[in-house]
């Protein structure tokens, strides 16, 4: 029996070591669609050397939260995916959720706070009349320029799936176009003007897409408005039908990841000469907290609301910006007409105006208990009056006041994916656009850049990968 004691010993031994050698601890700072995609791709390319902790201080979604109203379950964050985001969809099937497709609904209306400037039916071949009757063929330009920058922007899943990662969200969008990188240097309405597109249709078509997608004008960066007008003009759109908010939810559990419900206070060089300290509070009480080191750290949530400490050389400035505030308001009652004497719209968007618009879109929910649900989103919170103008009946109001996205200007600095060695930044990627799909395209990158550190892989050109033929033959998978 001797002999088998130190057999055994030595094998325990090599086990510890190889498993100390060749494991990763990772922390992600953020439990959004971003923290938790990235967690499922790191565990794609680490596999069982991945050992990642979630640390979320509020509830697992983020952006992606539930809110109940009339007896009916809606997104109150982002809430509508295009039909060419793979990797939402991708994700939505893996974990077992449904995608819903969205009908074109019962009609929209473009408001400018006296009329209707434009009223579509919903029906494709009556509304083509319609804008062509109001604008002209300038139309056309915009839609081939938006089908153009999705078609190209595809580029992005055939580069990452060749394991080809970017350091800065400059250098991702010029390597799918370096027209793309432009564009997020100009204003919309610049952009616009050069394609030659008339003042009516920026300040009707254009100003409805911005104010109900971004809460914002026509002085966005011009890539963040082409994002925004392709949801409108190009492809379809769906949601997950559980609720968006369910996708966070549902990879936590596919990758069985630990998230500690808990607020990160630091993250700093460890002692240990390599990798992070990240120091946590725990139970809300900012006195008491625990410290816990880790070989590297993704931040998955916007610096400009995580109030935490980093280290002395990431450039926290260049990488922090001003975020848009956006009520997403939920009423159940009945709208009046918001033009005495016409019929409503299912949506109402709001173009330019000179009038004091308080809303910047109102749409129809359905159906509920009692009456009919609505949402509205504005700049700030609506006061009992403005609700008292809108509805002629109101049974209940619930509201989230979301800092949303970056309050986009231009020229504007494009923030890092990579902050420091082993410390890795998703969110850098909403300032060129900020989306569910570009949370999870964030999310791959820094895994393949967080692959690449960890395991010391040489990053792949793009310049010789996903060429014309490449593109052609590519085959989206996960
Ligand atoms: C009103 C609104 C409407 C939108 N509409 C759409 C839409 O229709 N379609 C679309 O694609 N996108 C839409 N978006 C944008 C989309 O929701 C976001 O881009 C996306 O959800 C961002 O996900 P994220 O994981 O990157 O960040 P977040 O969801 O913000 O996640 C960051 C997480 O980090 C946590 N956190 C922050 N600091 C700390 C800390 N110090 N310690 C621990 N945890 C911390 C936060 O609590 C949060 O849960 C919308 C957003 C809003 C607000």
């Amino acid at each position: 029996m001797y002999w088998v004691f130190p057999g055994r010993w030595y094998l325990v031994v090599f086990i510890t070591i190889i498993g100390e050698v060749t494991s990763h601890k990772i922390a992600i700072v953020g439990g959004g669609i971003g923290g938790t995609s990235n967690a499922f791709f790191l565990q794609q390319l680490l596999k069982d050397k991945a050992q990642i902790k979630i640390f979320e201080r509020g509830d697992v979604g983020g952006r992606l939260r539930e809110m109940q109203i009339g007896g009916r379950s809606y997104d109150s964050g982002g809430s509508i995916i295009h039909s060419d985001n793979f990797y939402a969809r991708a994700l939505t099937e893996k974990v077992g959720l449904k995608v819903r497709n969205l009908d074109k609904g019962g009609g929209t209306g473009f408001y400018d706070g006296k009329e209707f400037v434009l009223k579509l039916t919903g029906s494709t071949f009556k509304d083509k009349f319609k804008v062509l009757g109001r604008y002209g063929f300038g139309i056309r330009n915009i839609v081939k320029d938006a089908e153009m920058m999705l078609k190209t922007f595809k580029r992005i899943y055939c580069l990452q799936s060749k394991k080809v990662a970017f350091k800065s969200t400059a250098e991702l969008l010029n390597s799918t176009s370096p027209d793309f990188l432009k564009r997020a240097q100009v204003s919309m309405r610049q952009s616009l003007k050069t394609l030659g597109v008339s003042e009516l249709i920026q300040n009707e078509l254009i100003a409805a897409a911005m104010h109900t997608n971004y809460n914002q004008e026509l002085d966005v960066n011009a890539f963040v408005g082409f994002v925004s007008l392709a949801g409108g003009l190009v492809g379809d759109l769906w949601r997950v039908e559980e609720g968006n908010f369910r996708l966070p939810q549902e990879l936590v559990k596919a990758t069985g990841v630990e998230v500690v419900k808990s607020k990160v206070r630091s993250i700093l060089p460890s002692s240990r000469g390599t990798g992070y300290t990240v120091t946590y509070t725990l139970s809300g009480d900012t006195e008491d907290f625990e410290t816990e080191d880790f070989d590297a750290v993704v931040l998955a949530t916007p610096l400009h609301n995580a109030d935490l400490q980093l280290p002395d050389k990431v450039d926290v400035a260049k990488n922090t910006k001003p975020f848009q505030r956006t009520i997403a308001t939920f009423v159940n009652g009945i709208l009046a007409p918001v033009v005495p004497g016409q019929e409503n719209p299912e949506d109402i968007l709001t173009v330019w105006s000179k009038e004091d618009l308080f809303f910047s879109s109102i749409g129809f929910k359905g159906s509920a208990t009692p009456d009919f649900n609505y949402k509205i989103f504005s700049k700030t919170p609506l006061t009992g009056e403005q609700i008292g103008k809108l509805f002629s009946k109101v049974n209940e109001v619930k509201s989230v006041d979301w800092k949303a996205y970056p309050k986009y200007s231009v020229p504007d600095t494009l923030p890092d994916f990579e902050l420091a060695p082993g410390l890795f930044y998703i969110n850098a990627i909403e300032s060129a656009a900020s989306a569910i799909e570009m949370s999870c395209i964030g999310s791959k990158n820094v895994a393949l850049l967080l692959f690449q550190y960890l395991e010391n892989v040489e990053n792949v050109d793009f310049k010789t990968v996903c060429r014309q033929q490449d593109l052609i033959k590519f085959k989206e998978e996960l």
